[in-house]
């Protein structure tokens, strides 16, 4: 397997000057050195064909021991060193300090057409920064990340990438009770693919302990590598930088907002600093649209990172990265022009996005109200959102509100619930809806097209995720497969697939792993 390496963090950012996995606080330092735990007995479970390509593996290396070797921790490729990134964050609005990569470990950065590449081994064991916990993955995990990623990418929301899903052949022990007993599980490592792994804790970090040479030094690198098209100097290359940020984060929202993605753990440190969703634990898919659930039971009781309150949390955030910028800039003024002007960007682009989902083309002022109607009256009675949007873009100009009811009637989880005020309540909706399709001068199937390649049709449901992860510990990797091709094509009609354009089955509303998660998956 030839790889063309660069080591541009490694070699450009200052390093921890020990060299152990030992658990420890780690000063003036970007990373650690480090060697990933070499697993048992490494299987391929599944690799992830098209990102091969983006980093220029061929799918004859991809079966090859070494590649086998290298992606699981087994062997380190030649002239590279695996590290493990320095960073602190914010969890659940609380200054945590020190976190840093407990589990992930850096292989090395790939250039493939003039394109670079971090890859990373979740899973891989112990590092510097695992504090109390393990460093290692069970599978199941693993495939939700691998196969979530993947689902994300080509829905068209910004994420890293998935390249390997590889069983370590190791026994992990979590808090999942089997039969009221705490059992081991399978282990495994993903490798996961992004331009890097900065996230804004690496910079908040620095700030906290208030080491300003080396968050200017992380701040320059990261400008100069990955933000190339800054030209500015001094404050405004800062402020360049950070507003890039803050754009392309609130857009990465406005794309959760539109496909039902809840993160679960917005924590500072899971937010990347090039605007891609990153860490994949207890995250959900909306079925029934509700603003205020969330997948973490961690968090059941804040509901902190609830589905509504995603854009409002990525604002926090950002206000933390501000913090951490402020002593290379040293005045508010414009940091605060970029955070203020945060609500009214955002507004715009979700009712936008909006519009787009709803076939709407001219922007009336009116449409704020009908989108925020059809919100509320989507989080009244339980409607699946995915296949209330879908089955939207059959709707004809033509239609009465009642015939436009019966076309959606399939996303209602309770169709007998939808009588008396609820029917009237949809038929008003529906009334002013079909008005306002009036006005548009496009057809029924122009606008069925334009609603299709927004609104997809299947999503990374959680009950899926658990079926392919029960066959998977039985070591079937079958579903896995079927629904990593399904997912490639999101927006497609897939007549031979129609069985995934479904509802949350019942038996999946109340079990763990198809609802809620912890955060120590
Ligand atoms: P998360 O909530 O997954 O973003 O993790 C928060 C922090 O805990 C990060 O520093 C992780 O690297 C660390 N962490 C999570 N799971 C593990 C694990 N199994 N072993 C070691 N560190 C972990
Ligand atoms: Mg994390
Ligand atoms: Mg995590």
């Amino acid at each position: 397997m030839q790889l063309a390496i660069q080591n541009r963090f490694t070699s450009e950012l200052p390093a921890d000057i020990n060299e152990t996995n030992e658990v420890r606080k780690v000063f003036h330092a970007a990373f650690s050195k480090l060697h990933p735990t070499i697993p048992s007995n490494p299987k391929v479970i599944h690799v992830a064909d098209e990102v091969l390509k983006l980093v220029g593996i061929t799918s004859e290396e991809s079966k090859s021991e070494s590649f086998l070797a290298v992606f699981s921790g087994k062997e380190v490729y030649p002239n590279t060193q695996p590290f493990a990134m320095c960073y602190g964050g914010h969890q659940f609005g609380v200054w945590a300090g020190q976190l840093g990569d407990g589990r992930a470990i850096n292989l090395f950065e790939i250039e493939n057409d003039n394109q670079f590449y971090t890859l990373q081994l979740k899973g891989a064991g112990k590092t510097p920064y695992s504090r109390t916990a393990d460093g290692l993955a069970v599978l199941r995990s693993s495939i939700r990340e691998y196969l979530c990623a993947e689902a994300m990418y080509y829905l068209g929301v910004p994420t890293t990438r998935s390249l390997s899903l590889i069983a370590s052949g190791d026994k992990v022990l979590r808090d999942v009770l089997y039969n009221g007993n705490p059992a081991y599980e399978n282990g495994a490592i993903v490798c996961r693919v992004a331009p890097s792994f900065i996230r804004f804790g690496n910079f908040e970090l620095f700030a906290s302990r208030n080491d300003i040479e080396n968050l200017k030094k992380l701040t320059d690198y990261t400008i100069l590598h990955h933000f190339a098209e800054i030209q500015s100097e001094g404050k405004q290359k800062y402020l360049d930088f950070f507003e890039r940020v803050a754009n392309t984060t609130r857009k990465m929202v406005v794309e959760w907002q539109r496909v039902g993605f809840v993160h679960g753990v917005m924590n500072t440190d899971n937010m990347s600093i090039h605007g891609i969703t990153i860490d994949y634990g207890p995250y959900g898919w909306l079925e029934d649209y509700n603003p205020d659930w969330t997948p973490n039971t961690t968090d059941s009781g804040q509901r902190r990172y609830r589905f509504g309150q995603q854009p409002q949390i990525t604002l926090w955030n950002l206000y933390q990265l501000a913090n951490a910028l402020y002593p290379l800039i040293n005045e508010t003024e414009g940091l605060e022009a970029i955070l203020n002007a945060y609500e009214e960007h955002y507004e715009k682009e979700y009712i936008a996005m909006m519009r787009n989902k709803l076939g709407l083309i001219l922007e009336l002022d009116s449409d704020a109200v009908l989108i925020h109607q059809l919100t509320n009256h989507l989080a009244a009675i339980e409607t699946d959102m995915t296949i209330f949007f879908r089955l939207l873009s059959s709707i004809s100009k033509d239609d009465s509100p009642e015939i436009g009811i019966e076309k959606i009637a399939y996303s209602f989880y309770n169709p007998e619930k939808v009588k008396g005020e609820v029917a009237s309540v949809w038929s008003i909706w529906f009334a002013n809806y079909l008005n306002r399709l009036q006005l548009e001068k496009i057809g029924d199937a122009a606008r069925k097209i334009n609603m299709n390649v927004v609104n997809p049709k299947y999503v990374f449901r959680n009950y899926m995720a658990q079926l392919a992860i029960d066959e998977a510990d039985k070591e079937n990797y079958t579903l896995v497969d079927e629904l990593y091709k399904l997912l490639k094509n999101p927006y497609e009609e897939q007549p031979e697939n129609e069985k995934w354009f479904a509802k949350r089955p019942n038996w999946a509303k109340e079990k763990v792993g198809c609802s809620q998660l912890s955060c120590s998956s």
